[in-house]
């Protein structure tokens, strides 16, 4: 799976390539090669902070020598990892009394029903018992694609009628998880960002009925974002943090995007641990969140 993350990051440290190739090959580093390289690097989704970093380093160390695709890629690699060591936390499970439970949130289309899933069968890889709650009763595609991947890991799952209310299938499950002794209860939610109150109400319900049972509870607020939106990824971090609490991140789609850079801006601008990373459509494809393995993916 190495090789398919680096093949999967691949657009990403190209197009890094593509974005800096005109700074080599000029004679010494002088401060207007610093500025162009600095411009070139905004171009790139990792980050305004980043890039304005790598200038200072290389005009630290590096002036008046020529400078070389090869020692940016190596001081970026370096930068990046140090951004990424931080927030590099996988999900333990831990909560006692059990279930631990864990809501999921995102946009639709981001990735979330197939990032549960993978989730679910990375903790049953595990030996964790692991139950579903289709949260997300808004859509009636939601529950059948979220039932056919627990047919699918034979994992149980609680859901509801179409339209009904989404605590109430949680209170169902947390209840039902708790009587069979699960470890995991992992809940999908609507991510419907278009409606930002009724959004905000209703994950509040979510939170309130959870907490009547299990004062702890939600013991993670995952949001899962698409890398191959970019920039807008980083804005939907600022918009659900504000309204879920957010806990943590899997950014999803990270393989074949050029845009592969926001998971550092996302990492450096928010400093939210980074659970895992989505690497493809199959139920194994999802990633441990690896800074040193990811930088040098990203950095090429
Ligand atoms: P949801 O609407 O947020 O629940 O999104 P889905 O889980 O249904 O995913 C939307 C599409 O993205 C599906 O076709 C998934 O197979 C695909 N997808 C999800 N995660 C990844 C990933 O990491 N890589 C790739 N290439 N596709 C993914």
């Amino acid at each position: 799976w190495r090789e398919r993350l680096f093949g999967g990051f691949k657009r990403t440290s190209d197009r890094l390539g593509e974005s800096v190739s005109g700074i080599f090959g000029k004679a010494a580093l002088d401060e207007q090669t610093l500025d162009e390289l600095e411009e070139a690097l905004y171009t790139t989704d990792l980050g305004p902070a980043m890039a304005a970093r790598i200038r200072d380093r290389l005009a630290e160390g590096r002036f008046n020598r020529e400078l070389t695709e090869e020692y940016l890629r190596e001081i970026l690699a370096e930068e990046i990892e140090k951004v990424l060591v931080p927030v590099a936390k996988p999900i333990e499970i831990e909560a006692f009394p059990r279930p631990q439970v864990i809501l999921v949130i995102g946009v639709n289309g981001s990735g979330k029903t197939t990032t549960i899933a993978k989730l679910a069968h990375l903790f049953q890889e595990q030996d964790y018992g692991v139950m579903l709650a289709a949260g997300d009763t808004f859509r009636a595609a939601a529950i059948g694609q979220l039932k056919v991947w627990a047919d699918r890991l034979g994992v149980p799952i609680v859901t509801g009628p179409e339209g009904g209310d989404a605590a109430g299938v949680v209170f169902d499950a947390v209840k039902q998880a708790t009587a069979q002794g699960i470890d995991v209860l992992i809940v999908d939610t609507a991510g419907r960002l278009q409606n930002k109150t009724e959004l905000m109400d209703e994950l509040a319900k979510i939170r309130r009925v959870l907490g009547r049972l299990n004062p702890a509870a939600p013991h993670d607020v995952v949001l899962v974002l698409d890398a191959t939106t970019g920039q807008n990824a980083l804005s939907q971090i600022e918009i659900f943090r504000d309204v879920a609490h957010v806990t943590g991140l899997v950014m999803t789609k990270l393989d074949g995007t050029a845009r592969g850079g926001v998971l550092v801006a996302a990492a450096e601008k928010f400093g939210l641990p980074i659970h895992a990373i989505g690497v493809g459509e199959k139920i194994d494809d999802l990633r441990p969140f690896e800074p040193a393995e990811l930088a040098r993916a990203i950095a090429g």
